[in-house]
């Protein structure tokens, strides 16, 4: 017999890491070989097979446009405005001939038949091409049939148009009215949606070319494991269950819409050598590979010693201060130049689960997006560059905060990730979050319901409980899961999202590339829960630099003015003169958030450290904020601080709404607040 004492003790050698510090390890990792391996690559897919996917290049309508024809927008009668005739005459037209939507034979008409006294109409239907000539349909509401004529053989129809003089082009949807040729119809980075697949099929196109998705494969490991049909009662009795994380783990991941799933069925965990083979052989398709089971400190725990040894990988944790998933393992496996990631998770399913929303999403998220392209990584190291975007990232489960509908005894070694349901209550405006029940990691029921992960700090000695109303963010399991709110507080009827940010647009010297620029400070403003932002004006500035504040400032209903310093030769000196004149007219500058700004801009291009960037409250116009800097690093200095801009305004305009001081008094007390956010 062991000695139970001696088992008990022992432990894992690894260290056990926060899952914060995990998910940066994960992402760090990623972003490296992403650095190394700018991926760019795309696939080309039937349309109808490729909902929800990212297009990679913009679509453009070929010729002629939509539509290809000139379509009658009515059921009427086409006639040449050209031809005279006087409305409200008894008879104006002779109709020849009738033309229905989607009739392939040509119109000609013969000028000769029949009688040549009266101009010739063609009946159409909505939809029917214009007979090539004729430039103007008139509605049957608007025309006058002849009740007697059409009846014998040879009689010919004649009408009578009774209203208006007609203009050209009446009622007829011209070539290309919908879309020009060379239009773009898509642009590139668009999810493709149900429009979208009407939009190419206007196109005439059947297939097109979108991001490729990341090739993740998922293998469970146990001897315990059936891998054919299970019997509860036969099986179950021997000891054997079925392999519940393998369709688990493929659907969820499937449904993220960021891979394609490879299914590597099952690994004993007594054959060590048949476990690297099949690693080994995914590693050549897959990016990701999802390993479950086998991974604590059993005696057929086998997974990190063939990943390690056996793979020659490279361990980055292997053990989280998390309930449930402790054993979560992380490891990166070369293959060329190229990184494969292994995440080697616990076999419990909940554990499996878990682990895999918070650990290998991201990864897969951040590998599907691939880096951001408006990252000038231009003169920064690899390094800078991976930290940059580990730091950035937003890739972690949408959360919210939401209050415990009851109490929860906290563990007392590890943070939990709690399974609850949600349900919002009006009458708190918050979040009620109740625990799905039984937590062990092995009870799959504790997902049933669960729409959240709530998390759960460790319990102290003197916290040792998670008290009822006490609030903690809430991980969104349920990418569907629509907050109940949006129903019943609709945001599009609520008239302070609805007014949108006036941005007014001012470049010093006559710049080449307006439109160039106001799209990318739209793009950089413009933000995931932006609201609208509107430009809402666009000025070149070309006087002395004493008149520039003035020229911005004045007459100007704008809530942001972003000034761009001059691009051209001595820019230099015209940039550090403009930013001490605006310094001295704003009534107060935000040092620290143009400081924050130029960072970010010179992370995107070093060339902006050299350049000014000046932050500022308007005069005498509560709430607007002045932005000057300079063209490089636009983006990345403007997205920087795109949310504390439109905090600072919004708050600003919230007071004035509710106040309506005089400006001085605003001035002050709104001032205080506002600086005390932004400077
Ligand atoms: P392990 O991580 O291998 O120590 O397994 C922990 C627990 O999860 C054990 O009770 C296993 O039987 C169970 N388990 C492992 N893999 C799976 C799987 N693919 N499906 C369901 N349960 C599993
Ligand atoms: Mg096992």
């Amino acid at each position: 017999m062991p000695d139970k004492k001696q088992v008990s003790k022992v432990e894992s050698e690894h260290p056990m890491i926060s899952v914060p510090d995990a998910i940066r390890m994960i992402l760090t990792e990623t972003a490296k070989h992403l650095v190394t391996n700018p991926s760019g690559q795309t696939e080309t897919k039937a349309i109808e097979d490729a909902i929800n996917e990212v297009l990679e290049k913009a679509v453009l309508m070929p010729e002629p446009g939509y539509p290809p024809y000139c379509a009658s927008i009515m059921d009427g009668y086409c006639i040449r405005t050209s031809q005279t005739f006087t409305p409200g005459d008894k008879w104006t037209h002779y109709v020849v001939d009738k033309v229905y939507a989607g009739d392939e034979r040509e119109y000609i008409h013969d000028e000769s038949t029949p009688g040549k006294e009266l101009p010739l109409a063609f009946y159409v239907t909505t939809g029917a091409k214009v007979p090539d000539s004729f430039d103007c349909v008139i509605p049957v509401e608007d025309v006058l049939v002849d009740p007697d004529a059409g009846r014998g053989d040879g009689d010919v129809q004649r009408i009578a148009i009774l209203k208006m003089p007609p203009k050209i082009g009446q009622w007829i949807r011209p070539v290309g009215c919908d879309m020009p040729p060379e239009s773009v119809v898509l642009p590139s980075g668009h999810v493709v949606d149900s429009i979208s697949l009407g939009l190419l099929k206007q196109c005439g196109m059947t297939h097109i070319q979108v991001r490729k998705k990341v090739r993740v494969g998922i293998l469970s490991t146990g001897n315990e494991l059936v891998l054919g049909k299970w019997d509860l009662q036969a099986d179950g009795r021997q000891g054997k269950i079925p392999d519940v994380n393998r369709p688990v783990l493929c659907q969820m991941l499937q449904q993220l819409g960021l891979c394609h799933v490879v299914d590597l069925g099952v690994c004993r965990d007594d054959d060590p050598t048949a476990m690297t083979d099949a690693i080994q052989s995914a590693l050549d398709t897959c990016e990701v590979i999802l390993t479950t089971g086998g991974i604590s400190m059993g005696e057929t725990d086998i997974v990190e010693n063939v990943l390690v040894q056996n793979l020659g990988g490279t361990l980055h944790f292997g053990r989280l201060h998390m309930k449930p998933g402790k054993p979560s393992t992380f490891v990166t496996i070369p293959v060329g130049s190229k990184s494969r990631f292994v995440f080697a998770l616990p076999g419990n399913p909940v554990s499996a689960f878990v682990c895999s929303h918070l650990l290998v999403r991201p990864c897969l998220q951040l590998l599907y997006e691939g880096l951001d392209a408006s990252v000038d990584t231009h003169g920064i190291s690899v390094d800078q560059t991976v930290l940059h975007i580990a730091d950035n990232t937003t890739l972690t489960p949408p959360e919210i905060m939401a209050l415990l509908a009851h109490d929860i005894p906290l563990d007392s070694e590890r943070p939990e990730y709690h399974r609850v349901r949600l349900k919002f209550q009006p009458e708190r405006n918050a979040w009620l979050a109740t625990s799905t029940g039984n937590q062990r990691s092995s009870c799959l029921m504790s997902l049933r319901d669960a729409d959240a992960l709530l998390a759960l700090p460790q319990g102290l000695s003197n916290r040792p409980i998670a008290l009822a109303g006490e609030s903690f963010p809430a991980l969104l399991l349920k990418e569907h899961f629509v907050p109940k709110s949006t129903f019943s507080k609709s945001r599009h009827l609520d008239k302070k999202c609805v007014r949108s940010f006036l941005v007014d647009i001012i470049v010093i010297g006559k710049a080449t590339l307006v439109e160039d620029i106001n799209a990318r400070v739209k793009h950089a403003l413009e933000g995931s829960r932006s609201g609208s932002i509107v430009i809402s004006s666009e000025r070149e500035y070309l006087g002395a630099i004493e008149g520039l504040y003035d020229f911005v400032t004045e007459g100007s209903e704008a809530d942001l003015h972003v000034v761009i310093g001059a691009n051209h030769k001595g820019s230099f000196a015209t940039n550090t003169a403009a930013a001490r004149h605006l310094e001295k007219r704003l009534l107060k500058v935000a040092d620290a958030m143009a400081l924050q700004m130029r960072r970010a801009a010179a992370v995107q291009s070093p060339y902006a450290a050299l350049f000014e960037t000046i932050v500022g409250l308007v005069r005498d116009r509560p709430g607007a904020l002045l932005l000057f800097v300079s063209p490089h690093g636009l983006e990345g200095g403007l997205s920087n601080v795109r949310s504390l801009i439109k905090h600072a305004i919004e708050t600003s305009r919230g007071n004035n709404h509710a106040h309506r001081q005089p400006v001085n008094q605003v001035k002050s007390n709104q001032t205080k607040s506002l600086l005390s956010k932004i400077c």
